[in-house]
């Protein structure tokens, strides 16, 4: 049985997210993170990845991409949260999704997309509803930064 379903997403209004089918203990791996694997070079060539934050794009080592940008990897739709449940895990060049909490029955799964914080955090706005939520999407290590630049605005607007 999958241990998901598709469903509309709370997150991505516009869009599905996966759903737990079941309570799942934390270290659970959900499914496969599958693609395209693509040489650096080819990633380099691509104007589909001008982008400066492709979502799909994975680093699988120094040679080669895997590109998750494909009808059949259902583990895109996965959004991103400020409070993630899940991660991406990987091996040689293989990658899936991993629990990192406990999830109960119904709750949606959400990675942490890892994106930098630079001059155009602002293109990527973050829905995902948590208590900690920046408001941007940025990985966890780069978030002080924007919480930082709130607490300023703030002061400047009192
Ligand atoms: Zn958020």
């Amino acid at each position: 049985m999958n241990l998901y379903r598709i469903k509309k997403s709370n997150i991505d209004r516009t869009g599905h997210g996966l759903y737990a089918t079941k309570d799942i203990k934390e270290g659970t791996r959900i499914m496969n993170y599958i693609g395209n694997i693509i040489t650096k070079k080819q990633t380099e060539e691509s104007k589909k990845f001008d982008n400066e934050k492709p979502i799909y794009l994975f680093n699988l080592n120094n040679r080669y991409d895997l590109d998750g940008d494909v009808s059949w990897n259902t583990a895109r739709l996965i959004n991103h949260s400020c409070s993630n449940n899940c991660d991406y895990e990987g091996k040689g060049l293989k990658l899936w999704v991993v629990t990192i909490k406990d999830i109960k029955k119904g709750e949606e799964f959400t990675c942490d997309y890892g994106f930098g914080y630079d001059a155009d955090y602002k293109q990527f706005p973050c829905k995902c509803g948590a208590n900690n939520c920046v408001g941007y999407i940025v990985r966890e290590g780069s978030r002080w930064r924007i919480n930082k630049k709130f607490k300023k605005t703030q002061r400047v607007n009192r």
